[in-house]
């Protein structure tokens, strides 16, 4: 990822902090310094940093879950409004999924719980909430930001943890898509709700509350492609009408095809019609710079490109578009020829479009028919 330093690697899980949350600590910094000077300054953000190690642990928790399950996690990513772990998906079952759920909380349960029996008798109920208190101990401090940050992860609001685990428990009874659908309703309503509150209560709780949200909105849809993935045939979602371009196509020619058609990616198919490689409209550009425009199509595009069989499920597809972090993945009949494309923002579009689709009656046919 780019513009994020690594800070090491846990079990091939590496940890980053993004360049904004840096800048967000420096900022931090520089309020508190003018509220209080230096002592404020470095107590403040001290602070703040402390409790974003503590969100960095509750992400470690659900990485570590989800290695259980054969699940990787290739980073964690630490910005201003939270942390990120690029799981490359959920497991499937959903037995798995509310263990993989829960264990991010659990993390900050622990911390909170060790923290309180360390703080013990000096504690009294009222400085949980007074985190802005001076006089609270920093531990306290720390103990309270935990309670706070499970409380909201635990609000049964998708796509926050409490959200999926919700699902997972509605996918017991549920199909998939259904659980999916009547978890995030569920979620709009609670997150809703929960902006309201926080801008009468501690607006600490506020910004918690957007970090988080805004942390989680990405899962959210990923979520619900997967849902409707998990339902649709790959023939059914694939770019039938496209361009190709053959083994001893230039660069020249690939631009001429990007011109006229709106393709921005571009297959390079050999005189078996079999894919060779996907040639993207920035490779194009950075090789008309760099080499040329006699340069041969070969020498830019992207190779390794994962191809499925049009029959396959297309969560199948999903999956080799979003873990191999290719441009495309190719569709290809039993003869292994090129049939079709699926990209990510055809898998939008897609989404677009199950989204308009009526939600009462029954009986249409067509891939969503069975998503009901
Ligand atoms: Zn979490």
């Amino acid at each position: 990822m780019r513009w994020s330093l690594a800070l090491g690697s846990i079990r091939g899980t590496e940890i980053r902090i993004h360049i904004t949350f840096l800048i967000f600590l420096v900022w931090l910094w520089m309020v508190y310094y003018g509220q209080g000077g230096a002592a404020a300054a470095w107590q403040g953000t001290a602070f703040i940093a402390i409790i974003f190690f503590c969100v960095l642990l509750h992400e470690l928790g659900h990485v570590l879950a989800a290695r259980r399950y054969g699940v990787p996690t290739r980073d964690v990513t630490l910005w201003p409004f939270g942390g990120i772990a690029s799981m490359e998906r959920m497991p499937d079952k959903p037995m798995e999924e509310l263990v993989v759920a829960i264990a991010g909380p659990a993390v900050n349960v622990a911390i909170a719980a060790v923290l309180l029996l360390w703080v013990g008798p000096q504690l009294d109920p009222e400085n949980l909430t007074a985190i802005e208190n001076p006089s609270v101990s920093l531990a306290a401090k720390v103990a309270g930001a935990n309670i706070i940050l499970v409380l909201f992860n635990l609000i049964p609001a998708f796509p926050m943890d409490g959200g999926r685990v919700l699902r997972a428990l509605l996918a017991m009874r549920l199909s998939n898509a259904r659980a999916t659908e009547l978890a995030a309703n569920i979620g709009q309503g609670f997150a809703v709700l929960f902006g309201i509150l926080g801008l009468f209560y501690n607006p600490m709780l506020i910004v918690i509350a957007a970090f988080i949200f805004l942390a989680a909105s990405g899962e959210a849809s990923q979520a619900q492609l997967r849902a409707v993935a998990q339902g649709t045939l790959v023939s059914d979602a694939m770019i039938t009408a496209f361009e190709s371009l053959d083994t001893h196509a230039t660069v020249a020619d690939a631009a001429d095809a990007l011109i006229r058609t709106t393709q921005t990616e571009f297959p390079v198919v050999d005189a078996a019609g079999r894919l060779r490689g996907v040639l993207t409209r920035d490779a194009m550009v950075k090789a008309l710079k760099q080499t040329g425009p006699a340069t041969p199509v070969q020498e830019a595009m992207q190779t390794e490109i994962p191809t499925i069989h049009a029959r396959a499920s297309l969560d199948s597809a999903l999956r080799a578009l979003t873990e191999k972090r290719k441009p495309a993945v190719g569709v290809v009949d039993s003869e292994g020829k090129l049939i079709g494309l699926l990209t990510l923002e055809n898998l939008g579009e897609l989404m677009m479009i199950n989204g308009a689709r009526p939600q009462a009656g029954g009986g249409q046919a067509g891939p969503w028919s069975n998503l009901r």
